[in-house]
């Protein structure tokens, strides 16, 4: 039996994860699950999973969800609240696997404290990996924590990388990564009316149901920018040894090109649930619930070069990894306002790259040194890296915020 803990259990991911758990029950035993402010969801969870802890962040939430749970089925329940009580319970000693599945930044910390302690972890919130790149790598290699992706496309490339290989090693053999991407809802909406996009033909994705923010990001290849970012930092692999890949269909979710003219691909319907299962059993496999695929119905597949006029936010991101440093922590932190900004329709869907670049721009070497001397002046070694990539974090909000004031 392993322990699980779920960051993140009420969202998308969370939700398709708990699928999962209940189709193997004797494999695995829910330890953790957190939310938000989704107490409703919770506290069905908590009934069907009987987990030790469950952590509301929202204080206000939390109570709520005390007097809630007062008198029903749940029993011997620790409820918490607050931010560091997602990183106590990624901690437990009861804990073997942790799944990321927070949005954003805020899953940071938490994915951190697991690597620390050398869980497995399966990575969903791939903000925290990009924002903290290198000193996240260097955190999972030190505990010996195993790190598997759950994104589709990374875990389909993991899927098709040599036997043995472990995330965050080179593999020589490999010579390109083909990354796959469904384009969006907005493939092939002329460029000049993408001004006009609304909230809510953005999240409406044409073949993943996914939480909002990713739909977004989906929605302006952000999210597949992301994902080079993160492909660089899980494969050891540079930006230009990865191409990405328009492919409308979504069958294929990623390919490897080894030097011996092979590609491999990683095929199945567009189903959170397989990579999910996937890392669960890894390296065993086990039932998803996924329907197979059928492959007659799929007929034919089709493959296009993404158009960079289109998508801004893809080369913006290509920038940022190129760049290096502190950059996609910018890059994260700016799309993070940015598109909360559009969601609450204070800016229109085009302004998102224009303010990420502004912010990018802003950030010349010389404030990020400053910076740096500001954080050495504080603090001492082993959490400067942290800290500096938190200030950052912090400052790039505010400079975003800063812009967008003035539209
Ligand atoms: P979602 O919005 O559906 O769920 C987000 C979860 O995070 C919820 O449980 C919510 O309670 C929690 N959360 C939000 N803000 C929080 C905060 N400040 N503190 C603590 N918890 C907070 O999102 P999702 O679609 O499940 O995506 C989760 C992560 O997985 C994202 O990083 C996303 O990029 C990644 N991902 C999602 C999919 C997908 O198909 N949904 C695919 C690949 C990767
Ligand atoms: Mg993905």
């Amino acid at each position: 039996m392993k322990g699980i803990c779920i960051l993140g259990s009420t969202g998308s991911i969370g939700v398709s994860t708990l699928d999962v758990v209940a189709r193997h029950p004797d494999q695995y035993n829910v330890i953790a699950l957190t939310a938000h402010t989704n107490i409703e969801v919770l506290f069905e969870q908590c009934l069907r999973f009987q987990p030790d802890y469950a952590v509301v962040v929202d204080e206000a939430h939390a109570q709520l969800f005390i007097k809630k749970i007062e008198n029903t089925a749940v029993k011997n329940l620790t409820i918490l609240s607050g931010s560091p009580a997602l990183e106590k319970v990624a901690r437990l000693e009861k804990v073997d696997s942790v799944m990321a599945a927070i949005v954003g930044a805020a899953g940071l910390l938490p994915t951190l404290a697991a690597a620390e302690k050398g869980k497995t972890i399966l990575l969903a919130n791939k903000e925290a990996l990009v924002m903290s790149g290198d000193l996240f790598m260097q955190t999972i290699e030190k505990s010996g924590a195993t790190l598997l992706p759950i994104d589709s496309e990374h875990n389909a490339i993991f899927q098709c990388m040599p036997a043995n290989y472990q995330t965050g090693q080179t593999a020589k053999p490999v010579r390109r990564i083909l990354l796959t991407a469904s384009g969006g809802p907005f493939r092939e909406t002329p460029v000049k009316e993408l001004i006009n996009v609304t909230p809510e033909q953005a999240v409406a994705h044409p073949k993943w149901d996914m939480g909002r923010k990713i739909s977004v990001d989906s929605a302006t290849m952000m999210n597949k920018g992301l994902e080079l970012i993160e492909a660089c930092l899980l494969f050891n692999i540079a930006p230009d040894a990865i191409q990405v890949v328009i492919h409308k269909q979504s069958i294929i979710h990623s390919m490897v090109d080894y030097v011996d003219g092979s590609v491999l691909a990683q095929m199945g319907n567009p189903d959170m649930r397989t990579p999910i299962a996937h890392a669960m059993a890894y390296p065993e496999r086990f039932d998803s619930g996924v329907s197979p695929l059928d492959i007659f119905e799929v007929a034919h597949m089709d493959f296009e070069k993404p158009d960079l006029e289109r998508f801004p936010c893809l080369r913006l991101a290509k920038e940022a990894i190129e760049m290096g440093g502190m950059m996609p922590t910018v890059l994260n932190a700016a799309n993070e306002i940015a598109v909360e900004a559009f969601l609450n329709e204070q800016i229109k869907f085009t302004d998102i790259a224009i303010l990420i670049e502004k912010t990018m721009h802003y950030f010349t070497q010389e404030i990020i040194d400053d910076l740096t001397h500001t954080i050495q002046n504080f603090s001492n070694e082993p959490s400067c890296a942290l800290n500096l990539i938190l200030a950052v974090d912090a400052r790039a909000r505010v400079e975003t915020k800063t812009f967008m004031a003035a539209f």
